[in-house]
């Protein structure tokens, strides 16, 4: 496997001016390899040649870019296993789960190569005509976080193209090996300077948010950092789309069929060993239905198969991080210092890795950390409630609103909770699930825009209202 990696800057492959910085593996705490560090000026010289390449590809046809994305799906799916064994290695899913990653990275390729770009007569008379049109903004920059790397990555990158912008992205510092093989690949089919990639910490991001050069920043990740970006780009009055944490709620109603429901709650709490940022994060439970769901959701956590993502039948990994790891670790003890029952799980796997077991928690209830703030791994509180519209107000009760969820058998009563959920999202017997044509966003304090579809889409563009006089 290849183990050296360049930044690309103008379509070459260029060494870091600050040398390097090592990339630890979560199964193992070992080495991966040596990213490359780029220097601010790397950032410049980045955003530079993007805005050059901008100059020709703002006017590339829409035929044009719709090839190149789908030629660019073909490259991932030639180079499909390599890209998911980078995932695996650098943020430790299992080997199964980061091919999903990579199916979906191709999959919201082709499907935005597949969009519209639409144009609105918004007026047709004797008088005038008048067409509403949608302009390239000109350099993106994509920050991206380190749950799902190249998905997260595919999501800024390919709307911004296919609009006829250029791009500059900078991959997390812990992930960053799958974001350099992609833009790699991409610069197969682009012409040199429309993607271009940048990797470091320490400015390297601030530098691409102050950039005069950047018109919109698209980012993903925490809301501290989130409302940093928004500060600082207000100096050039910067477009900006933030998708950023969330504590999602669940509630499961009096006349949920558990027995079924069960293995669900349970993925889509977990999905990603809990580090996604639409998971479920605190299950609200009636009184009637409680002490049996925990013990459903006990059982499917006692049934998982710990171990490194790269070993055949292991379905739950490391936690990404050692400072996540420690989240996690310090929020668990908490709510068992507060007299919660970690049911199960509530320790560390093993003395090498950054393993957590997956951990129910109950007899918790608002208020604790665990329930009140974003865990962002493998550790679910279930909450019990005895009045539903008490279960709502206490959903809606958190600074977040990216996603919810309502379980229940009858749909009009459940659609009639989740109506009143203040969140981006709400999903019925369901949770976590994004898809490329369906939009997605979080309300309060999870975000501000939207991605997929043809609203995410049109987020990297600028109306131009073009008015022909008939006088
Ligand atoms: P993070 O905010 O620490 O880092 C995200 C990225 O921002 C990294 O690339 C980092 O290098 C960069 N960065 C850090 N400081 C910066 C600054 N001052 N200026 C510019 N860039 C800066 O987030 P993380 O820990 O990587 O990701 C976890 C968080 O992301 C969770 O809160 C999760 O909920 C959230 N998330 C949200 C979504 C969503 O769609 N809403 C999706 C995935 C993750």
């Amino acid at each position: 496997m290849n183990t050296q990696f360049f930044l690309t800057i103008g379509g070459q492959s260029l060494a870091g001016e600050r040398g390097t910085f090592k990339v630890l593996n979560p199964a193992t705490e070992e080495v991966v390899a040596e990213c490359p560090f780029a220097s601010p000026e790397q950032v410049d010289q980045a955003v530079k040649t993007a805005e050059e390449a901008f100059n020709s590809w703002q006017y590339s046809s829409d035929e044009t870019r719709v090839a190149a994305l789908n030629a660019i799906a073909d490259k991932f799916e030639v180079h499909a296993e390599e890209l998911a064994e980078f995932i695996t290695l650098e943020q430790g899913k299992p080997l199964d789960l980061a091919r999903f990653e990579v199916g979906g990275a191709i999959a919201w390729t082709r499907y935005t190569a597949s969009l519209e770009i639409p144009v609105e007569v918004v007026e047709d008379s004797d008088v005038r005509r008048a067409e509403l049109h949608r302009k390239p903004l000109g350099v993106v920059g994509s920050i991206t976080p380190w749950n799902w790397p190249l998905m997260i990555a595919i999501w800024h990158v390919m709307p911004a193209l296919r609009t006829g912008n250029t791009v500059v992205v900078k991959p997390s510092s812990m992930t960053p090996f799958n974001t350099l093989r992609m833009v790699e690949l991409m610069n197969e089919v682009l012409p040199a300077g429309v993607i271009n990639v940048v990797t470091g910490e320490g400015g390297i991001g601030s530098r691409m948010v102050k950039h005069e050069g950047i018109r919109k920043i698209v980012f993903t990740g925490s809301t501290p950092t989130g409302q940093t970006i928004m500060r600082s780009a207000a100096d050039n009055l910067k477009r900006l789309t933030l998708e950023l944490g969330g504590n999602d709620a669940g509630i499961v109603l009096p006349d949920a069929d558990i027995d079924t429901l069960a293995p669900a709650i349970f993925q889509t709490a977990f999905i990603n060993m809990g580090q996604t940022c639409a998971a479920l994060k605190r299950l609200y439970v009636h009184d009637s239905q409680y002490d049996a769901l925990v013990e459903k959701l006990a059982e499917q956590a006692r049934a998982q198969k710990v171990g490194s993502g790269m070993t055949p039948g292991v379905n739950f990994g490391p936690v990404q991080n050692r400072d996540q790891f420690d989240l996690v670790a310090e929020l668990v003890e908490d709510a068992r210092q507060n007299g919660a029952s970690v049911v199960t799980g509530g320790e560390r796997v093993g003395d090498k890795g950054y393993f957590y077991a997956p951990t129910i928690v109950a007899d918790i209830t608002d208020g604790t950390r665990l329930v009140d703030e974003e865990q962002f791994g493998p550790a679910l509180p279930v909450v019990r409630y005895s009045d539903v519209e008490d279960a709502i107000r206490r959903a809606n009760d958190n600074p977040n609103g990216l996603g919810g969820s309502v379980w229940g058998s009858d749909i009009e009563q459940a659609k009639a909770v989740a109506s009143r959920l203040e969140c981006g999202t709400v999903w019925i017997n369901n949770h976590s699930e994004v898809l490329p044509h369906c939009p997605f966003g979080g309300a309060k304090m999870s975000g501000i825009g939207t991605e997929f579809g043809t609203d995410g889409l049109l987020e990297y563009t600028q109306v131009q209202l073009l008015n022909i006089s008939k006088g």
